[in-house]
């Protein structure tokens, strides 16, 4: 089931284990992940990282993680991992993603403030949490070398309880000696500056460049207050090592030879990160303590006015469709005329909220604002609306 990403990591933080937020570049990582959580009985975060847009169309992909979420026998959230903009952010959340991170931390801490705040202002208004970042985790080695480049950044106590304070993020990613990517050798990490920063903060914190810590490191991260850890480089490898078995192993040499067994490679490695990091057997009292998490659908039907022909009410259906569907937390835009010339009303809307909250910020977005007073209601004063919940089994 999809539930509320902000009441799983404050129970995780408050149980003391931490939930994996794996990266998915692929329906063989997302059938994987969600068998390994299931295996273990765990909450499990989706994360698609904005970076991997080069291995899929998040257009496509992501009904594909909802509808993954949403049968899934244990709680589920789905997180955009590294978002850069605010654009980027708000087209996620139409696409579905129910926590979105803003990565501003390669600019100073003022810009990283201002960019984050922008980015926090828009995602509360449509009810999803957002995980910022403070400090730099750079990249060493493999792909995301070249995405995180330079020197790490140790996040500082103070600057972090100010820039949480200013920009109301829910959780922060902290820079204490991980990096993306692969570790060369055993990394040192600053402890005393992570319990620093969790005894200011009273948030779920957020570790990135999971990938070769020991065992005792992770249970050191999570005893001072680690809620998420961001896991993929690993992943990657242990599906890469199974294609490049296969392709070495006999004449077999088609693409579903290569990936026969990624998706068991990625399970098992899934399973041995839930163990450690405490959560298995975690799904039920997670479950009890989550908000589910259910879209709300904005219904409205209509006539138009008999100075209003057909083809305006269609122009202004399309305009619609075009001018509501890009306001944040809108997710569907769905017009239609009735099949029958004598229905009791001939047109509707039907536009999909991605949260409660967005029928209050909606309602007060200039653009629906603009559409409703200019191009809607004056020629549909016969209508009847509703904002109502889906009820799934
Ligand atoms: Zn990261």
């Amino acid at each position: 089931m999809l539930v509320d990403m902000r009441d799983m990591l404050r129970h995780a933080h408050a149980g003391g284990y931490a939930v994996g937020a794996f990266d998915l570049v692929s329906l063989d990582f997302l059938q994987g992940i969600l068998a390994g959580a299931e295996g273990q009985d765990a909450p499990v975060i989706l994360s698609l990282a904005e970076s991997h847009y080069a291995f899929f169309d998040p257009e496509l992909l992501m009904p594909a993680v909802r509808r993954a979420a949403e049968r899934a026998g244990v709680p589920v959230a789905i997180h955009l991992d590294h978002g850069s903009t605010l654009e980027a952010a708000a087209r996620g959340i139409n696409q579905g993603f129910n926590g979105v991170m803003v990565d501003a931390s390669t600019s100073p801490l003022n810009e990283n403030i201002t960019r984050t705040r922008a980015v926090v202002e828009m995602a509360h208004g449509c009810g999803i949490p957002v995980e910022g970042e403070l400090g730099y985790v750079a990249g060493v080695e493999g792909e995301d070398a070249e995405r995180h480049p330079g020197e790490v950044i140790y996040t500082s106590p103070e600057e972090a309880a100010q820039y949480v304070e200013t920009t109301g993020v829910d959780f922060l990613a902290v820079s204490i000696g991980t990096v993306h990517g692969r570790m060369r050798g055993e990394p040192q990490l600053d402890f005393e500056r992570l319990a620093a920063i969790n005894a200011r903060l009273s948030i779920p914190l957020v570790i990135h460049g999971g990938t070769g810590l020991s065992d005792t490191q992770f249970r050191r991260l999570i005893e001072n207050g680690v809620a998420k850890i961001n896991y993929y480089t690993a992943l990657a490898d242990a599906a890469g090592d199974v294609i490049g078995r296969n392709a070495l192993s006999g004449d077999k040499r088609s693409y579903t030879d290569m990936v026969t067994g990624t998706q068991d490679a990625i399970r098992q490695e899934v399973e041995r990160c839930i163990a450690l990091w405490g959560g298995s057997g975690m799904a039920d009292s997670v479950r009890a303590a989550c908000r589910p998490w259910r879209e709300i659908e904005h219904l409205i039907v209509y006539n138009t006015d008999d100075a209003t022909s057909d083809e305006q009410t269609t122009a202004m259906m399309e305009e619609g469709r075009r001018v509501l569907g890009a306001i944040p937390g809108v997710q569907q835009v769905v017009t239609g005329t009735s099949v029958l010339q004598d229905a009791a009303y001939r047109h509707c809307w039907l536009i999909r909220f991605a949260h409660t909250a967005v029928i209050d910020s909606y309602r007060e977005h200039p653009d629906h604002k603009a559409f409703a007073d200019t191009r809607f209601r004056p020629v549909a004063a016969n209508r009847i609306s509703i904002d109502f919940r889906h009820e799934l089994d």
